[in-house]
């Protein structure tokens, strides 16, 4: 077996190179070497070589072993130290700078959890005028035992031999000299293999657990609005990022009042005498009850604008207005006297006076149609 060079030796810089020299040197030794652009039948172990070199020596832990232990460090070159989330990605690096970027690093890189949604059932008042809710979900969480990379503790993921790490596979045609590109089928595309799986996550680096959140609703909610809490929705596989919350607003029916966008409807019902004689009337709004007149003659249908009593703008300032809506309802059931009542009215009203001018020239017209 031929002798390790020395990394310093590989990269061709000093001992107490900076970390800036020793990545223009790897930069400038990697396109010389890369394989698909050296046709030398050794270019590929050397431009191994200066990865593995690089690796070490760009990591500032890796590098402080390395010069104190030599090749003999633990974790040293490619080998079990090989770290898939920490440090420089050479490979990235080097292939950005010569495929333009392209998808295949998207590819590698840790995947993002999913999203998470949340359906809240609040008041009606709660919609308006704001609140706070705990909430309590389940969701995938980045295991703490492996801290997400699926390796049990004391054990870390290897790079993958069949890819070296790159996460795909490249074939050199020879007829056409094409290169196909496939994603590497023994770690499915990582370039990271775990020998020993996390034992408190079988490997899958999540784990399902109970989060539990204090959600602020802003006042002016409506049903079907969501809110987007960052960052709390599930861990991605193997390390990735965290997914969102969506916290989806449910709003429960109130009894008697009725949402229209900012507005609140109320439906005011009247007695035959309220409406026939006017009165003024208490109704409830949201902010307590409030004064209203009717007038003599109101008639089923009439609305009244209580300005700013309905639900504040969800973004800028001011409230919509509450309307009242009137309608007029017919006693169903009488008692001796108020029969009596009725009977007295009934012949005092002309026949054909049953409001106004309008209703009058209405019955007329239908008088006429019948040929009464
Ligand atoms: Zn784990
Ligand atoms: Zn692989």
């Amino acid at each position: 077996m031929a002798v390790k060079r020395d990394y310093y030796e590989v990269l061709g810089v000093q001992r107490t190179a900076s970390q800036d020299e020793v990545k223009k040197a790897f930069r400038r030794l990697a396109r010389q070497y890369h394989p698909d652009i050296n046709k030398d039948p050794s270019a590929e172990a050397t431009f191994k070589e200066i990865n593995e070199a690089y690796e070490v020596l760009s990591d500032s832990d890796k590098r402080a072993m390395y010069d104190r232990f030599g090749h003999n460090a633990p974790n040293m070159g490619g080998g079990p130290g090989y770290d898939p989330f920490g440090g420089a990605d050479p490979f990235g690096t080097i292939f950005e700078t010569f495929f333009g970027g392209g998808g295949r690093q998207t590819q590698r890189g840790p995947q993002r959890g999913a999203d998470l949604r949340y359906k809240m059932g609040i008041s009606f008042e709660e919609a308006i005028f704001g609140t706070e809710n705990e909430i309590e979900f389940q969701r995938l969480e980045i295991c703490s035992a492996c801290n997400g990379n699926g390796a049990e503790p004391g054990t870390t993921p290897t790079r993958c031999p069949r890819c070296d790490g790159l996460g795909e596979i490249r074939q050199r045609s020879p007829l056409f000299n094409m290169v196909t590109v496939s994603t590497c089928d023994m770690c499915g595309g990582t370039g990271y293999i775990i020998p020993m799986p996390c034992r408190t996550c079988s490997g899958e680096g999540r784990m399902r657990k109970s989060r539990k959140l204090t959600v602020k609703i802003p006042a002016g909610v409506d049903s079907e609005s969501m809110i987007r809490i960052t960052g709390e929705g599930e861990a991605g596989p193997r390390g990735g990022p965290y997914g969102n919350l969506y916290v989806v607003i449910d709003i429960q029916p109130h009894p008697y009042f009725l949402r229209e966008g900012n507005d609140i409807l109320l439906e005011l019902p009247l007695n035959v005498a309220q409406a026939a004689l006017g009165t003024e009337i208490e109704v409830p709004t949201i902010d307590g009850t409030e004064q209203l007149k009717i007038a003599s003659g109101t008639q089923t249908g009439t609305t009244f604008r209580l300005r700013g009593k309905g639900v504040p703008h969800l973004r800028g300032s001011g409230r919509g207005d509450q309307i009242v809506v009137t309608r007029v309802v017919v006693p169903n059931k009488l008692n001796e006297h108020q029969r009596q009542l009725f009977q007295e009215l009934e012949a005092s009203l002309d026949t054909e006076q049953i409001g106004d001018e309008k209703d009058a020239s209405f019955f007329q017209r239908l008088r006429n149609s019948l040929g009464l």
